[in-house]
């Protein structure tokens, strides 16, 4: 996530916060929402950029970090997202990106998560009341992007001595690009002719091509490593690691 000043469209300069891939407004620092940089149902000026310091009071008093002051949005988001991976790595299956699949794990985490708390159950309100659903609730987005750019630092890692082999990648906020292809992957096959769109894992990678496995009872098919960007529409995301044993406890 990027952060710049922009020109409001009443004078004032604030901080605005942009997908890091497609460089699209997200939100404002402070609480005057979007809005106050961008009319709605039109496209993020980029004349409105300046390298000029913040003049809105609330966002200084952000930035600033004064004493008493909120913290950043940025930051609280980040750590959001960083409790949702956690919890998504410890169940051993990627982090669910879709509105109800977050609602739905915001509402499973709120009980154990300590000073987010408030803001968890915020977040997981149900999606029939308009005015109090988490769609209301700024960090959303800002969440989601955070979310979005750890999944592609992710995306973008293999082990080590991999042999480079590179597929699409589409981050679910925007933005696509290529990343290599790693044991454990798992790929999504190109199914525009066919209508059928099977998603196998990686696993070998070697220097002539890759294996997938499709977990359809067949052995794993290889794929030479010209032919990868033209079978497979998108790497999907690396496969769920094996959650974590718990620590063996000491028997008395
Ligand atoms: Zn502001």
């Amino acid at each position: 996530m990027d952060r710049r000043n922009a020109t409001g469209l009443n004078g004032l300069i604030h901080q605005a916060l942009f997908n890091s891939h497609t460089g699209s407004l997200i939100d404002v620092t402070c609480d005057a929402t979007r809005y106050t940089v961008v009319k709605p149902y039109t496209q993020f000026d980029l004349a409105l950029l300046t390298d000029a310091p913040a003049t809105c009071t609330d966002c200084r008093t952000i930035l600033d970090a004064a004493p008493g002051a909120p913290r950043h949005p940025a930051d609280i988001a980040r750590e959001c997202a960083d409790t949702l991976l956690a919890d998504a790595d410890h169940q051993g299956y990627p982090p669910t990106l879709d509105d109800e699949g977050l609602r739905l794990t915001f509402t499973r985490l709120a009980p154990d998560a300590r000073h987010l708390r408030p803001l968890f159950e915020r977040l997981a309100r149900g999606v029939y009341d308009p005015h109090n659903s988490y769609r209301t609730q700024p960090l959303y987005a800002l969440i989601q992007e955070h979310l979005t750019d750890t999944l592609t630092e992710r995306a973008l890692k293999v082990p080590a001595n991999t042999p480079k082999v590179m597929v699409r990648y589409v981050r679910y906020t925007g933005g696509e690009l290529q990343v290599p292809v790693g044991v454990g992957d798992r790929l999504t096959y190109d199914g525009l002719a066919s209508g059928h769109w099977p998603t196998g894992t990686v696993t070998a990678v070697e220097t002539s091509g890759i294996l997938v496995d499709y977990h359809d009872g067949y052995p794993p098919r290889h794929y030479h490593r010209h032919e990868v960007p033209r079978c497979f529409a998108f790497k999907l995301d690396r496969a769920p690691q094996p959650a974590q044993p718990p620590a063996a406890t000491p028997r008395p």
